[in-house]
Formats: structure tokens, sequence, C-alpha cells
């Protein structure tokens, strides 16, 4: 009898089966597939040679972070999870999303589908997200069990050590689900482009932030039982100054609904019948590195049509252009020869690839798999947590090739 008390209070605090079913999903924004090539990581290195790396993970388009983010949180693509760029327009609610407007970011409406923390937490698994587009919003009614309001001053180191403390926590209360998100490397990318010892030394950042949460993990014995998996939401292309396209020369602004301008990609909502002439007025005007596009005429490989969310017309420059306005031609001007980096292009464009290690005992050390769509991730993250997926767009056979069931 006593023995038998004494194996239940064992497996209670115990950690060992539960976490073998855990994941720590850790998004490094902007880490392009290059980089792991260009720049010394080693913390990175040593995870992906002693688990598993692909040899780059495409993002979705348009590559970038919220879409993304959402897409690999949903296996879904955005047209149909809703977020379908960073800043959203939806023509029912008449009103713009956007990633600093607290009141619609934490306003369920806008997301759809379900994200990963939702299906867990709906079969009983605990989750936390150390930031992730979409945790302030009560989806489904549900939150993670942890979350935290988005604040991009909170350095990475204590990032981390946040996440080590839920995993102190007694079992009951510890979250098999766990996300962590680092920005450095992406805000180094933006400024100085994706060739520059900024970007290195912001890697270096991120890549002891890791090994900080590794020596963490072995502390609390851990470490050979958690799954890692290291993603980022999409790449960074080198955009010099010069190529500068100024775009609301070509747009009416009298004709149109609603405007979305990035530098990436200018989404157009036009008044009811205006459609055809501002997009024969673009098609004329726009310079050979800009493209204006019917949503019917975008290509079919970036699934990115049916949702009223996305605009009747898209002008969308090539990789390594940017679109500006009028009121920055000046500036932009006054810094030729200067570079800085965008990302949001073609999502089958090489400098917007994304990467993915796993390590861990779902993932066989040591190897290499080919290039994958991040919406494949929702299903393998699934089966990890031995939780059931919503509907989604990824192939569940993708994930069983991916885990090492022996
Ligand atoms: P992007 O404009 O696509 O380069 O987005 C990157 C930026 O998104 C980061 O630098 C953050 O400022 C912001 N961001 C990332 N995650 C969140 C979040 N959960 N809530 C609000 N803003 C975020
Ligand atoms: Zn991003
Ligand atoms: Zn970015």
């Amino acid at each position: 009898m006593k023995n038998l008390l004494l194996l239940c209070l064992l497996l209670l605090v115990s950690p060992l089966k539960a976490e073998q079913n855990s994941i720590i999903l850790i998004s490094l924004d902007g880490f392009a597939a290059k980089y792991l090539d260009q720049y010394p990581a080693p913390t990175l290195k040593a995870l992906a040679e002693s688990g598993l790396i692909a040899d780059s993970m495409q993002p979705v388009f348009p590559s970038k972070t919220f879409p993304n983010h959402y897409s690999i949180a949903t296996g879904l693509y955005p047209a149909k999870h809703g977020i379908v760029e960073n800043s959203v327009y939806d023509p029912e609610f008449q009103s713009v999303f956007k990633m600093n407007k607290p009141e619609e970011v934490t306003n369920p409406r806008w997301w759809l589908g379900e994200p990963i923390w939702v299906t867990a937490e709906l079969q009983g698994v605990k989750a936390a997200t150390y930031f992730y587009p979409g945790s302030e919003a009560a989806i489904k009614q549900t939150r993670p069990s942890y979350w935290q309001v988005y604040d991009g001053k909170i350095e990475n180191i204590e990032r981390v050590d946040s996440v080590l403390q839920w995993l102190d926590l007694p079992l009951q209360q510890r979250p098999n689900f766990i996300t962590l998100y680092f920005s450095s490397v992406d805000d180094a990318g933006h400024r100085y482009g994706p060739n520059s010892a900024e970007v290195a030394s912001a890697i270096l950042d991120v890549d002891n932030a890791i090994a900080h949460l590794i020596s963490g993990l072995k502390q609390r014995g851990l470490y050979d039982q958690v799954n890692l998996m290291i993603t980022s939401d999409h790449g960074m292309a080198e955009v010099p100054a010069e190529n500068s396209i100024v775009i609301d020369n070509f747009i009416n602004f009298a004709d149109i609904e609603q405007a979305l301008l990035t530098s990436e990609i200018v989404s157009i909502f036009p008044k009811p019948g205006k459609t055809e002439s501002l997009y024969q007025q673009l098609k004329q005007q726009l310079p050979a590195q800009a493209t204006v596009y019917k949503k019917s005429e975008l290509p079919a490989r970036w699934q990115y049509k049916d949702s009223q969310r996305i605009a009747p017309l898209l002008v969308i420059p090539d990789s390594g252009w940017r679109l500006i306005k009028q009121q920055h031609q000046a500036r932009w001007q006054t810094r030729k020869g200067e570079v800085t980096g965008n990302h949001g292009y073609d999502n089958a464009a090489a400098d917007m690839q994304a990467i993915f290690i796993g390590h861990g005992p779902a993932f066989k050390a040591g190897s290499t798999i080919p290039s994958f769509i991040n919406i494949q991730l929702y299903n393998l993250m699934c089966k990890i947590l031995n939780i059931n997926p919503a509907a989604n767009d990824g192939d569940p056979a993708w994930a069983d090739s991916v885990l090492d069931l022996n």
C-alpha cells in the first residue's frame, strides 16, 4: 500500500510521460534559410546536427509575419484563416485589423480556423504562449492557459526564463505546448539588409537565448524529453534604396473604398463599378518591376483567392523592390547606395524561404528532409501532442513521414 502510494506520488511529480508529448515551438522572425550557411549560429547548428533539419520551409503567400505565424498555428492558408496580411480590411466589418491595434488583435472575429493552442486546450492539454499572433484573442472562446500581451521590449533572455518557470510548475498546471517568439533577426534584417554585420549579431543573440533555454532544460532533466521545434515565418530580401516605386501616383483615390499600402503589397478595394478603370490605369502606368493583378489573375499556387478580405486589385513588386508613397520619395533619394531588407514577396522566391529544425524524441536524430510548406506543421504538432487536429490544409501523411515512430 505504502509502495503504491509512493508510485502514485512519483508518477504525479515525474515529468517523464507528459514531457515526451510536449513541444516548445520557437519562432525566429525573419530568419532566412540561407542564414544558416551564411552566419555563425553554434546552438542552432548543433540542434540541426543532433536532430532533424529541413532543406528549408516554404512560407505561405504573402511572406509576412501575421499570415505565416497563423498558418503554422492552424495548418490553413491565409484565405481560410482570415489573416490575409499584417493589416487586413474586411468589407463586411468595414474596419481594418492591424498588429498595433489591440482592440482588433484581441477580437476573435478576425481569427478564423483553430490554432494549435485552442486544439490543445479543448482536448485538455495545457498551452502557454510567450508571444504568438492570435494568442491574445479568445478564439472559440479559448485562450492558452498562460499567455502574454505582446511587448517587443522584453529581453529575449527574460522570455526564456519565463518559459522555464512554466516548466517548473507542478505537473497538473504545467503546459505541454509552449511558444517562444524572437523578433531580433527580423528587425536587423529590415534595417540593415540580410547581408549585414547587424544580422550576424542578431543571430548570435537569438542563438544565445536558445542556448540559455537548452541549459535550463538540461538542469531540469528535460532536454531529451521535450520536442523543440525551431521555425521562422519567412526570409528576407536585400532591397537597394534606389529600387523604390512611387505607387500612389498611379491610384485614383476618389475611386477606392479602402487601400492598404505596404512596401511589398498594395491591396485596393475599389468603389462599386470602379475596378476595371483602376486596373487599366495601373496596368498602363506601372513600371516593369511592379504588377497589378485582379484577384482572379493571381497565381493559383498562392491559394490567395477565396476570401472577401483579399482585395479585388493587388499591386505586387518584384522581389528586391519596394513600393513607396510620394511623401517618402525624397527621403529614399537621399539614401542612395544604402540597402534595407523586405519580405512579403512571392513565397517561392529563394530569399523568402524559412527554416525548420526539430529536436527531441519525435524527431529522427541526424536526418535531413526536403523543403515543405509551413501549413504541414499543424498536423505534426497535433500528432506529437496526441490530440485530434481540426480540419486543415496539411497532409497528415507528411507528418507521419517526419516523425520518428520507432
Ligand atoms: P513585419 O512587419 O512582418 O516585419 O512584422 C514583424 C513585427 O511584428 C515584429 O517586429 C513585431 O513588432 C510585430 N509582432 C510580432 N508578433 C506580434 C504580436 N504577437 N503582437 C503584435 N505585434 C507583433
Ligand atoms: Zn516576420
Ligand atoms: Zn519583418
